[in-house]
This record gives structure tokens, C-alpha cells and sequence, in this order.
């Protein structure tokens, strides 16, 4: 694409209301536009990236069995009663809203009760478990607290797999599966190294729920971390019953800041037996579904990449998420040799398969700098007046700063390269999913 078509601009300066980082730096860089406090609107480069971490959790979900729908934001009244989780002193963050016929409704808050009643409709046997489906989809919560920029948003989006199975024994069995697979979603975002399961409050059959803590200090909560097994107790459960459950020790567990990226829980029978989900085994018995939740928020996490990645200079995108693979930054606009050999580059990099930002446009080298540091694509190349004598370009690392001179045929040729690997690593989570 090329930069003097987009139509978002960068900004020196980020809302003076807006006091979370992440979101001072996605708007500067012309990500995400603030409309409200915790309600975000995203642009080009912004959809870009969470398209991205989309596509890694889909291929994810896909690969455990997960199939992909998507539910209504309008949630039934009389749905909800049934549960319990209608009424306002029992869940405090509903949205609602009345039809002009007459009637009123809610704007989803989580999915358990319409997909619950749904699946009534399509299990009935045994021989109808285990089932996983999953969505994406904008979720509205009337939080209180909207400091955390996107982290904390009032209507974000959200994927949320839910698992039906015979029993404990079969939910326990995926819930395992599903903990991987979340382990695997956050490596890929490039957070793994510093998300941690985290036994946290809520589960129904197994004492606790599961959380994918990510370590910041823009994080809400306290969490106690041992280092070396790699996990985590949040401070909601901290007590010594509970850390001599876990065979964890006060003395190896330090105190940290951490946001929740995801969480899997155990609901064992509470909605299918509220709402009359169940199954005849092979004796003729009834039984009521035993389920399990499984939430990240693709919003919340584009905000942790932020807050842990960027530097003072701006975004830091991982390659896995980045809204292009390339910054092509041609800094002499107004010689025309110069120019014609940077829209040749760049139409050569498009035609190799490498998503390039092309930074065309008419304003000062440093300008085009400090944005292109901003904006944060992994690697940018960088075309001056020497390019075209020595027959080299800049090429440099955004996240580490190391800087190369390489030559063009190089250039192509370590790309090429880069996407042989990429659509190697592609087909091997396809044959995954498949298998
Ligand atoms: P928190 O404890 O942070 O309030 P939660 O426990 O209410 O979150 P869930 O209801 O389990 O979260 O939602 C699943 C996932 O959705 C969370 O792990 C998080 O990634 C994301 N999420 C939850 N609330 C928000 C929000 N207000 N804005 C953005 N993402 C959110
Ligand atoms: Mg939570």
C-alpha cells in the first residue's frame, strides 16, 4: 500500500484524556480512533493487525476441533432469567435496551445461554459428544473502570469457544488440549515468554479457573508467580490452603503486575441443567452436558502487545501480527530517478508476496522516520540518494535497531526466503487442523 493513499495520519500528541499507553500510541499512529472512553473504532492499520491475531487464534481453535459461527449481539430477556444473570444486583454490566414492540433486551455480554439453547436443538445422544464451537465477536460490557485503553474496552471483541461434553472425565480431557492451544495462540503473538496460567476464582467443578496472565505494569491485577514452574496464583485465591493445594511455596512466589489475555473455565452442569441441555447414553440414561468456556479477547491482546513491545519511539510490532511485513521508505521524493527506482522495488516486494508499506509521500526524511518508528513494521528499508550509486539499501530491524546495508538482489533473496518459510510453517498448522 502505499502511504500517501492511506487515509490515517500520524499525530505528535495522543488525546490529552487518553492515559493508557497502549491506546496514546495506537491513535498517534493513526491505529485505533478513541469515540468514547473504552470504545474504540479501528482503521486500516489497526483491523490489519487484529485480522492478524484473528487468524492465529481461528487456525488455533480450528486445529482443536473448534467450529467457527457467530451469535447475536441482542440477548432474550426470558433467556437470561432462566440463568439468573439477568437482573442488574446480579450482573451489574448489562447493556439494555427495549424494542419499539415492546419487550427488552440485552447486548451480549458473554454467549453461554443463546449457544446453550442453541445446542439444545442439535445434541440429544451420546453419540452428538463432545462438540466445540467457537466465534468472534463484539462483546458490551458497561465497565466501570476504562483506563486500560483497548485492554479494558466497553465493547470489544472477543473469541469465546465453549465445549460440551458427556462428562468430567471428557471435559478434563479437552480443557488439557485447550490449555495448550492457548499456550500456543500467546507464543505466537509474541507474548508467550510472559504469559503465565494462573489459578485463579470461578471454576465450578475443578476449584479453579484458569487465566493466561501476561506480565506488565499496566495490568489490573496482583498475581504470585513462581518463576521456575512457570506459573501462577492470582491474589483473588492467594491464600496458604490453596498454594499448599497447587504444592506451591510463599518462598518462590514473587508478587507481580499482570492483564488477564485469556481464561478456560470449568461450567460444568450450571447452564445445561438451567436451560435443559442433555443427552441419552447408551443405556437409554439422561444426563445433563458438562461445559466448559475458553475466552480471549483479540482486542485486549493487540493493547498487551503494546503495552509490553513498544519502546519510546513508538509501536513495536512482532512479524506474526505487524499490519505489513515491510516499511519501504523512499526518502528523496522529488528526484525522479530516485523515485522510480523505489515504486520498482516496490512493486517487485508486492509481486514476491512480502505486504509492503510504501512511505511515498512528499514530506521531510525525518518526518518519514519518526513515523515509520511509530508506526512500528519490523523491518524497513530505507532508499536514499547513495542507493542508487552504491547499489544498496538500508535495511533495519525496528525491535532491535540493528542496521544492514544489503544489496538489492540480496534483499529479494532473503525475502524470498522468508516467505518460502512462512507458507511452510502455514501448511504444516493446516495439516495440523486436518489431522
Ligand atoms: P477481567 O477480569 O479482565 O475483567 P473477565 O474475567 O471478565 O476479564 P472474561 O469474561 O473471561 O473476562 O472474558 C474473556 C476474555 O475477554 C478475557 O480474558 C479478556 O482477554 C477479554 N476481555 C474481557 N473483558 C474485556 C474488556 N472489557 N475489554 C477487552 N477485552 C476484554
Ligand atoms: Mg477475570
Amino acid at each position: 500500500m502505499r502511504q500517501s493513499q492511506l487515509f490515517t495520519k500520524t499525530r505528535r500528541e495522543a488525546p490529552s484524556d487518553e492515559v493508557a499507553k497502549n491506546a496514546q500510541l495506537l491513535i498517534r499512529a493513526g491505529f485505533v480512533h478513541k469515540e468514547m472512553a473504552g470504545v474504540y473504532s479501528y482503521l486500516p492499520l489497526g483491523l490489519r493487525v487484529l485480522n492478524n491475531i484473528v487468524s492465529i487464534i481461528r487456525e488455533e481453535m480450528n486445529a482443536i476441533g473448534g467450529q467457527e459461527m457467530v451469535m447475536t449481539a441482542l440477548q432474550d430477556k426470558e433467556l437470561w432469567s432462566r440463568t439468573d444473570r439477568w437482573d442488574d444486583a446480579k450482573v451489574d454490566n448489562w447493556f439494555k435496551t427495549n424494542f419499539a414492540s415492546g419487550g427488552e433486551a440485552g447486548l451480549g455480554i458473554t454467549h453461554e445461554e443463546p449457544l446453550t439453547r442453541i445446542m439444545t436443538d442439535h445434541i440429544s445422544s451420546y453419540r452428538d459428544l463432545p462438540r466445540y464451537a467457537y466465534q468472534f465477536q463484539n462483546k458490551f460490557r458497561n465497565e466501570l473502570r476504562a483506563k486500560s485503553g483497548i485492554m479494558r474496552g466497553k465493547e470489544f471483541l472477543m473469541k469465546d469457544l465453549y465445549s460440551f461434553s458427556k462428562d468430567e472425565e471428557e471435559h478434563a480431557a479437552f480443557f488439557a488440549i485447550a490449555r495448550e492451544a492457548y499456550k500456543k495462540v500467546f507464543q505466537r503473538l509474541g507474548i508467550g515468554d510472559r504469559t503465565f496460567v494462573t489459578f485463579a476464582s470461578g471454576g465450578i467443578f475443578s476449584e479453579f479457573s484458569e487465566e493466561f496472565q501476561t506480565l506488565s505494569d499496566a495490568g489490573e491485577d496482583t498475581i504470585y508467580l513462581d518463576e521456575e514452574k512457570g506459573i501462577a496464583v492470582n491474589k483473588e485465591v492467594y491464600t496458604d490452603e490453596v498454594l499448599e493445594k497447587l504444592n506451591l511455596s510463599k518462598d518462590t512466589l514473587v508478587e507481580k503486575r499482570a492483564i488477564e489475555a485469556g481464561n478456560i473455565f470449568n461450567l460444568g452442569t450450571r447452564f445445561s441443567e438451567a436451560l435443559g441441555l442433555s443427552y441419552m447414553d447408551e443405556e437409554g440414561n439422561r444426563h445433563p452436558v458438562v461445559m466448559g468456556c475458553y475466552g480471549i479477547g483479540p482486542t485486549r491482546s493487540m493493547g498487551i502487545i503494546v503495552e509490553t513491545l513498544s519502546d519510546s519511539k513508538g509501536l513495536v510490532w512482532p512479524e506474526s501480527v505487524a499490519p505489513f511485513k515491510v516499511h519501504l521508505v523512499s526518502l528523496v521524493p522529488n528526484d525522479p530517478t530516485v523515485v522510480g527506482y523505489a515504486d520498482a522495488l516496490y512493486e517487485e516486494l508486492m509481486a514476491s508476496g512480502i505486504d509492503t508499506l510504501y512511505d511515498d509521500r512528499d514530506v521531510r526524511a525525518g518526518e518519514k522516520l519518526a513515523d515509520s518508528d511509530l508506526i512500528g513494521i519490523p523491518t524497513r528499508i530505507i532508499i536514499g540518494k547513495d542507493t542508487l550509486t552504491t547499489g544498496e539499501v538500508e535495511v533495519v530491524n525496528r525491535a532491535t535497531g540493528e542496521l544492514k546495508k544489503v544489496s538489492r538482489e540480496n534483499l529479494l533473496a532473503s525475502f524470498s526466503k522468508v516467505v518460502a518459510l512462512e507458507a511452510e510453517a502455514q501448511a504444516e498448522v493446516q495439516a495440523d487442523a486436518a489431522a
